[in-house]
């Protein structure tokens, strides 16, 4: 297969995001180093300052993270002689890891990650040892970044309309290393591909991208309604963070079959109420945790529903005009 030449950044932007992916993994490892020896402040940067800022960046532009995540550096180390392709059968089967990865660990935040320094230091390392690990056997990001990525579920479903147009900063050509659905080519037909003709009617939802589209909704209330909680009670969390997931599901099914809603504006919709959702609950969180009161809730989640507001109203019309999945 001929390599496709890429818009590639200038090298005055390639010198930076190099350097931004070599902080990357200096961060991560300090990371784990600090979830292992002062867990406190390292579980607190993590969780309210650094993922809170993931999403809006997605948001944004999906190659912002994409360019930058410690992970996708480790997945494409080691791969430059690797050949292996992801091919449309795999990718199915990769998505639905995917989501199973992310449907795990997140509420595992509940009864580990949140409080437990150890156990999320673990976890970290054992990622990064696979993605490192996939990217010997598979081209490129075949084998982690555009396959079981826990993250690209949520990659695709924010950032399917990018407000900035940012450079591949990792694939100075393409070798279609992913057979479709590459964020990093084309962020705004990343969805439409990876749902294939199902997006051509209600079918959509019975795949795993557009289960999982419907679902995140009442999964982010499920996760921001419960409490941390031991070990011993893992069960309950993920049953009660799995029903606000499955009503989330039907409610979502029943609303877009009633109102007749095509899968692009559904999915880009769903895209903006489950970021309106993260940033109502995640604000309270984090400035809590900072110990910030007074007005400031209100007024961070007053200025993130007014981005989130002028993403919708920029890529609503574009989606209409392309007419994309209606
Ligand atoms: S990650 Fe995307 S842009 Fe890079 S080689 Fe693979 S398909 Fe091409």
């Amino acid at each position: 297969m001929t390599a496709i030449p890429m818009y590639s950044p200038s090298p005055a932007s390639s010198a930076l995001w190099k350097t931004a992916q070599a902080v990357g993994i200096v961060a991560t490892v300090g990371l784990v180093v600090g979830l292992f020896v002062k867990p406190d402040p390292a579980l607190f940067v993590l969780w309210n300052v650094l993922i809170p800022l993931v999403p809006v960046s997605l948001m944004v532009s999906p190659l912002i993270w994409r360019n930058v995540c410690p992970l996708a550096t480790l997945n494409m180390a080691f791969n430059r002689s690797a050949t292996r392709k992801l091919t449309n059968g795999l990718a199915g089967k990769a998505g639905i890891v995917a989501i199973a990865l992310l449907a795990v660990l997140v509420p595992a935040r509940r009864f580990a990650f949140n409080n437990d320094g150890t156990s999320l230091a673990i976890v970290i390392v054992v990622v990064g040892l696979l993605a490192l690990a996939l990217g010997v056997v598979f081209d490129a990001k075949a084998g982690f970044c555009n396959a079981i990525c826990p993250v690209l579920p949520v990659e695709r479903l924010y950032g399917q309309a990018p407000l900035l147009k940012v450079p591949n900063a990792r694939c100075p050509s393409c070798s279609l290393c992913t057979q479709r659905g590459c964020i990093d080519l084309a962020p705004e037909k990343s969805v439409a591909q990876t749902l294939g003709a199902a997006r051509q009617s209600t079918a959509w939802l019975r795949t795993g991208f557009g289960a999982f589209a419907a679902a995140f909704p009442g999964f982010i209330v499920g996760y921001y309604t419960s409490s941390d909680v031991a070990l011993t009670a893992a069960g309950s969390v993920y049953l009660y963070i799995g029903a606000w997931a499955l009503g989330s599901y039907v409610l979502i099914t029943v609303l877009v079959s009633l109102l007749r809603l095509g899968s692009g504006l559904a999915l880009l919709l769903l895209g903006g109420l489950a970021l309106s959702l993260y940033y109502w609950y995640a604000v309270e969180v984090v400035l809590t945790a900072m110990g910030i009161a007074g007005l400031w809730p209100m007024a961070l989640r007053g200025a993130a529903l007014l981005l989130i507001g002028v993403w919708l109203t920029g890529a609503v019309p574009r989606m209409i005009t392309r007419g994309a999945g209606s």
